[in-house]
């Protein structure tokens, strides 16, 4: 049976605010089951990266349940959280957030130093998936030295450090042009294909559509009723171009 990893009921989230409350999430219900890629596509100052950073462990909702991977979320010591956010999920985000002053191999060891591997063995597994998502000659470059696609796959590289069950991508192609987006959405599809489950955070459908699921999102409300959503296939709908670009990543 396919099991639900983030269960979400009823969700509110507010902000106080120069006084006031500010109500941006409401009445929010998703489930995600393992395996799945889901987007969740809304415009911008909907709610999104609030709902992202409740379901990344970064926020606490105001009510309503969470639960992930079975756990309640509300009842998690901050330690326990902690954990659960380095251990399972790994995050993506759209301006790359990686350290300028380090070699994209020492980004992506950065979430294993929580683990307490041997500096060895944290070389040999960042540069193992280094040569994953495709940058086995760019192992040494900083930041600054690497291209807007290629720094998006250290932050890839860098969210599978810890092996994580769950990737959260807030708009990962939104500093990116059309192909370079779409070469990373590709890896997302590989990585879906080796387990992983996905929630992506997207303002534009076309990067939505590379999703098994869409749900829509306006003014802090889920707006399709999440049963109604439609299942869009995804493998079919690429080029052979793009099929052969998959295949020599
Ligand atoms: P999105 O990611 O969909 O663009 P956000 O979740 O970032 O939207 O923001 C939704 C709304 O919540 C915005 O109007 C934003 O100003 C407000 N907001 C987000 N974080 C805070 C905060 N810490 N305090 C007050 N308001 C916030
Ligand atoms: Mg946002």
């Amino acid at each position: 049976m396919v099991q639900k990893i983030i269960d979400i009921i009823d969700l509110q989230k507010s902000f106080k605010f120069s006084g006031n409350r500010l109500s941006i999430l409401r009445n929010i219900n998703l489930s995600v089951h393992t395996g799945e890629f889901l987007a969740i596509m809304g415009p911008s100052g909907s709610g999104k990266s609030t709902l992202m950073n409740i379901i990344g462990l970064m926020d606490r909702p105001s009510s309503g349940s969470y639960q992930l991977l079975g756990h309640e979320a509300g009842n998690l010591l901050e330690e326990e959280r902690c954990q659960l956010r380095n251990q399972k999920m790994g995050f993506v985000f759209q301006s790359f957030n990686l350290l300028p002053r380090f070699s994209a191999q020492r980004n992506v060891e950065i979430p294993m130093l929580y683990g307490g591997l041997a500096p060895v063995e944290r070389k040999r597994r960042a540069r193992e998936l280094l040569e994953r998502v495709g940058l086995s000659h760019r192992l040494h470059h900083r930041p600054i030295e690497l291209s807007g696609g290629e720094r998006q796959r250290v932050g890839i590289a860098r969210a599978l450090a810890n092996q994580p069950s769950v990737i959260l991508a807030d708009e990962p192609t939104g500093n990116l042009d059309q192909r370079t987006g779409r070469e990373i959405l590709h890896l997302f599809r590989e990585l879906l294909e080796e387990g992983k489950t996905i929630l992506m955070v997207t303002h534009d459908l076309d990067v939505a559509k590379w999703a098994d699921r869409i749900v829509t999102i306006q003014d802090g409300s889920i707006v399709a009723p999440e049963e109604s959503v439609v299942v869009i296939p995804k493998i079919e709908s690429r080029t052979s171009q793009e099929q052969q670009r998959l295949h020599s990543l």
